[in-house]
């Protein structure tokens, strides 16, 4: 994998977990986040002083950076109307791309903003208990979701799905386009983890299902936090003897195998949009390829 993926270091952010029920709320700077977007100024992380923070509808514990508690506010839909005109909520996605390009705090701003995202939309989606059926409360700091008639903790979930670049004997790199995506997109085949198999038994079906390909040399590269809205991304590289294409043409409707030249004209020429920057999927593009792509 090309340098720098720091999604392969430890955490940036100390999560702190012993102090999410003992925090310091009136000293803790906030990132502000609702709806899958975060309060950025000039594409940057916002972390908001206590005196400027929006009412909160929820409040979750991040940890501790530069010494100071950091939490994640969801304002109140009232609060959410009142953004200053130097600052603006900013999808993940684009603040991942953002981040990708490095920066002061450009790697544990991608981290606060993934996990503020990842945890506020498990908490906008699982408002009440999976076994009675009864509202639930946030606990610990917001990690877990509190069921007081049946005491049961609920936690938040993260669903694993695995991508795969895959290369044939001319060491040509497989495009795939799936039928629900925007047209001229192209990235590797993916695919969720099934109840009973391993990241690898998915990887080997996910390709046979989609492609009729039999994947050989199947190599972990890394993950990523993909909170949209509660994956996270397990990378592998394989390759192919055979590159006889068979599509499920339902979900996979055009995919081809590419030189490294035919990439760099395809997607300088816009025929094809790639995975943005950032993203595992455009990260093992590029490190199959040697270099950035425009
Ligand atoms: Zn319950």
């Amino acid at each position: 994998m090309r340098s720098p993926w720091t999604l392969a270091e430890p955490l940036i952010v100390d999560r702190a977990a012993e102090r999410r029920d003992t925090f310091d709320l009136d000293h803790a700077l906030a990132v502000v986040v609702r709806h899958g977007a975060v309060l950025t100024r000039d594409g940057r992380l916002e972390l908001v002083e206590p005196e400027r923070r929006p009412e909160a509808e929820l409040i979750v514990y991040l940890g501790v950076t530069e010494g100071r508690d950091v939490i994640a506010v969801v304002p109140t839909a009232s609060a959410a109307q009142d953004v200053p005109a130097d600052l603006r909520m900013t999808g993940l996605r684009e603040h991942i791309v953002f981040t990708a390009h490095g920066g002061e705090h450009g790697a544990r701003d991608r981290e606060l903003g993934a996990t503020a995202v990842a945890l506020a939309t498990w908490h906008e989606n699982h408002p009440r208990c999976s076994v009675c059926g009864d509202p639930t409360q946030p606990r610990k700091g917001g990690w877990i979701r509190w069921c007081e008639r049946d005491e049961r903790e609920h936690y938040p979930r993260t669903d694993p799905a695995v991508i795969v670049a895959i290369t044939d004997p001319d060491d040509r790199l497989l495009l795939a386009h799936a039928s629900y995506w925007s047209p001229r997109r192209f990235s590797h085949l993916a695919g969720y983890v099934e109840p009973g198999e391993s990241l690898e038994q998915a990887a080997y079906r996910e390709v046979s299902e989609e492609a009729g390909l039999t994947i050989t040399d199947l190599t972990y590269v890394a993950s990523q936090p993909w909170p949209f809205p509660a994956s996270i991304m397990v990378g592998f590289t394989a390759r192919v003897s055979d590159p006889t294409l068979r599509l499920d043409d339902e979900e996979i409707t055009e995919a081809r195998f590419v030189t490294r030249a035919e990439m760099s004209a395809l997607a300088a020429d816009g025929s094809i949009v790639l995975a943005p920057p950032g993203s595992i999927a455009r990260t093992m593009i590029e490190s199959w390829h040697g270099g950035p792509l425009a």
